[in-house]
């Protein structure tokens, strides 16, 4: 069951009584075994069951992931290193994801030495099925400036500004730091010196922008990526990805 589907199969009436704060985060959290049914109060026993009954008969990221290595098996990985900012050597493709050192051979298989999440894993095949094709255009573009993400806009906020702009209020000089330690400071174009570059795969900058509150005004967070972004990844698979950096950065606080 993929975390839409589940979606569907909550109340949706976000009323926050599971601590979180709409049915979709509760839906992501329970999938990544965050959250318990037990927490969703609005839930009839009988929907639990089913929910439960769906969510044990198979891990869907591992069935994705199985598919996408089917996938990655028609590809010829030399032929597309450059595209990706990848290393081509052994048969195999090296590059960087969250940080991480990651090879990815001809059948789809993923060697690191740091852990990687079933998330991360997904995002990695799908970095190298997608394939990109434009090259980094250097424009800063907002989520919903790519290909369909005005669809996704309010999902983008909820998902990823919001939980962003909360860790940055309540850990601004960590996250600082931690920040300047992984990614470059961004020129002083957005009149705020809080502004950095993360390169989560090669070819896939995103840029975070932060506003401390101030007397007049709360405080405020954009994220933007390369205008070249919706060619490695759908709208939807960036926000996965840009979830998947948050718990990463919380988790490294
Ligand atoms: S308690 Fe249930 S209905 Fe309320 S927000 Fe959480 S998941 Fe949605």
């Amino acid at each position: 069951m993929n975390p839409v589907e589940l979606y569907k199969k909550l109340p949706r009436t976000n009323c926050g009584e599971c601590r979180q704060k709409a049915c979709m985060p509760f839906a992501f959290a329970l999938l990544k075994g965050e959250a318990a049914l037990a927490d969703c109060s609005c839930l009839a026993q009988e929907e639990k069951a089913d929910i439960a009954a769906s969510l044990t008969k198979f891990d869907w990221r591992e069935d994705l992931i199985t598919n996408l290595m089917e996938d990655i098996k028609k590809i010829h990985l030399d032929e597309i290193s450059q595209n990706l900012g990848a290393e081509y050597s052994d048969g195999k493709l090296h590059f960087k994801c969250f940080g991480r050192d990651v090879s990815v051979g001809s059948e789809g298989e993923i060697q690191s030495k740091r852990a990687l999440t079933p998330w991360m894993r997904m995002l990695v095949l799908f970095y190298i099925k997608n394939g990109g094709h434009s090259g980094l255009s250097g424009k800063w573009v907002l989520h919903n400036e790519l290909r369909g993400g005005m669809m996704k806009h309010k999902a983008f906020r909820r998902e990823c500004e919001e939980p962003l702009r909360e860790l940055f209020d309540c850990h601004l000089e960590k996250l600082s730091r931690m920040l300047d330690g992984c990614a470059a400071r961004c020129p002083d174009e957005f009149a705020t010196r809080n502004a950095w570059v993360v390169h989560v795969f090669p070819r896939l900058p995103i840029l975070l922008l932060y506003w401390p509150p101030d007397v007049e005004f709360d405080s405020q967070v954009t994220i933007r990526f390369d205008s070249s972004a919706d060619t490695y990844f759908d709208v939807e698979q960036l926000i996965f990805l840009v979830v998947e950096l948050l718990t990463d950065i919380e988790a490294s606080l």
